[in-house]
């Protein structure tokens, strides 16, 4: 479990929508193990990006890799299988499930005796049942939610709620984590917990995480290493300190 991920490479991705580049020729690697974060003002991109990422969005041109393994054009769920776990910007939890239930739903990908033989009640069935639920007990602790895990997700306050959608994502036992937003909406207490818990998800797990966020505050605390993204364009890349003293950055910034 604690040898590092693959780097995932970004090389040349352009995305067009009609008569729009969304996405001009955009390259950068995430390291084994780093938080990196696409930043930029609005319209810049980054969603677009994560799109692509996340098997959403088919790039025009250019190609994603996981270590060799080619992700371009792959369908979101076979993205997933292949370890890339992502959370929404705006909350898709089921509504009336409760905490463990909705990260339950993260094991799924995990689950090796299926259908068939839950729906028997298969002894293994049963076993292997257990053993997910405690693995979602153990990240609901690691989260800060193992007090709410039989409260139903969507009672949550808002915070609480985006912390289950980051249990869920973590419960695919993912090497690579997409994080769109994670603090978009947040009050101040929420956001310093859920950067807590990235960090921690870092230094404890091992995961790679690509961080897309628009507050400067959280990216500087949490990356390893930035990429800016303005009409498209990378405009700089580099850690939080070398980014954020770039005139292009904050000229893009003041721009907005
Ligand atoms: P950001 O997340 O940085 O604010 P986006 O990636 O959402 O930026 O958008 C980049 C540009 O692409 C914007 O001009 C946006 O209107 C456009 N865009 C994004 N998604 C689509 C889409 N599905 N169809 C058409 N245009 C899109
Ligand atoms: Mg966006």
């Amino acid at each position: 479990e604690s040898h590092p991920p693959p780097p995932l490479t970004v090389t040349d991705v352009t995305v067009r929508f009609a008569g729009l580049t969304a996405l001009d020729s955009v390259s950068f690697t995430v390291e084994p193990g780093s938080v990196h974060a696409v930043i930029g003002p609005n319209g810049a991109g980054k969603s677009t990006c994560f799109n692509v990422l996340s098997g959403v969005y088919r790039a025009t041109s250019g190609s994603v890799r996981l270590g060799r393994t080619e992700l371009t054009g792959l369908a979101p769920h076979r993205v997933a299988a292949l370890g890339i776990a992502r959370t929404f910007q705006n909350l898709a939890l089921p509504p009336h499930a409760t905490v463990a239930d909705s990260m339950l739903l993260g094991r799924h990908r995990l689950t090796r005796a299926g259908f068939l033989a839950t729906g028997l009640r298969l002894p293994s069935a049963a076993r292997e049942a257990r053993e997910h639920r405690a693995r979602v007990g153990e990240i609901a602790e690691f989260v800060g939610l193992a007090g709410d895990l039989d409260r139903p997700a969507g009672a949550l306050p808002y915070g609480k709620q985006k912390l289950v959608e980051l249990g869920r994502a973590l419960c695919m036992e993912p090497t690579v984590l997409l994080l769109d937003e994670p603090v978009a909406g947040m009050t101040a207490d929420e956001r310093r917990r859920t950067a807590a818990v990235v960090a921690g998800v870092r230094e404890g797990l091992g995961i790679s995480i690509v961080l897309v966020e628009h507050d400067m505050g959280v990216v500087m605390r949490l990356a390893d290493a930035v990429t800016v993204l303005d009409f498209g364009r990378r405009i700089a890349g580099g850690t939080p300190a070398q980014v954020q003293s770039d005139p292009a950055v904050v000229r893009a910034y003041l721009g907005e």
